[in-house]
């Protein structure tokens, strides 16, 4: 066999030459072409802060392939995720110092990104003080976290950024 005969063996075994959509603001990340907070990163997976996190530690767990749905995912990297989905999580209940956590993954529906990504987020607690647009005020009770779920999230700030992703990255 000659050299990119095997090349392109080991790639369609692997899935290790990933493809890419110039287009995807994932993909930018991966290719080093956008900034990002990147907490996590091997050959097959990359995570970092979202944008507009929901609650601080707010995380996405992405595959290194430009893939829109997850039910399409070559297993090589759904397994790749997977792995990192709880070793990152692990890391995010340190930082925050809090349990509780939700992961999703949007298909279609309420997915804006058309490439596969893991939100982790961290749970409200009870007890956290409303946010200054809900009608609530005192301490949140279900309902309101609830609520509270819906308002208008803030753009992340950069030292807050900085801190969360030091604090994640340092219990990896
Ligand atoms: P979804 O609606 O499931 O597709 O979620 C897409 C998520 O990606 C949203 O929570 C956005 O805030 C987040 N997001 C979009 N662009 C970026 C970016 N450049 N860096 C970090 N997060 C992003
Ligand atoms: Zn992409």
């Amino acid at each position: 066999m000659t050299s990119f005969m095997i090349d392109e063996a080991v790639n369609k075994k692997t899935h290790l030459k990933w493809t890419s959509d110039d287009n995807c603001p994932f993909c930018g990340i991966i290719a080093n072409k956008r900034s990002s907070f990147t907490v996590f990163e091997t050959d097959m997976v990359i995570a970092f802060l979202d944008i507009l996190p929901i609650r601080p530690g707010h995380t996405l767990v992405v595959p290194k392939i430009h893939c829109p749905n997850l039910s399409d995912l070559p297993a090589d990297y759904s397994r790749a995720v997977g792995e990192a989905l709880s070793t990152i999580a692990n890391a995010i209940t340190g930082a925050t110092q809090h349990n509780d956590l939700n992961v999703v993954c949007n298909q279609g529906y309420g997915q804006a990104v058309p490439h596969v990504h893991f939100h982790i987020v961290p749970a409200p607690r009870f007890g956290d003080t409303p946010a200054p647009s809900t009608t609530t005020t005192g301490p949140m009770d279900h309902e309101a976290m609830v609520r509270s779920e819906y308002h208008r999230r803030t753009e992340l700030d950069d030292d807050a950024g900085k801190d969360m992703a030091n604090k994640i990255k340092s219990r990896l």
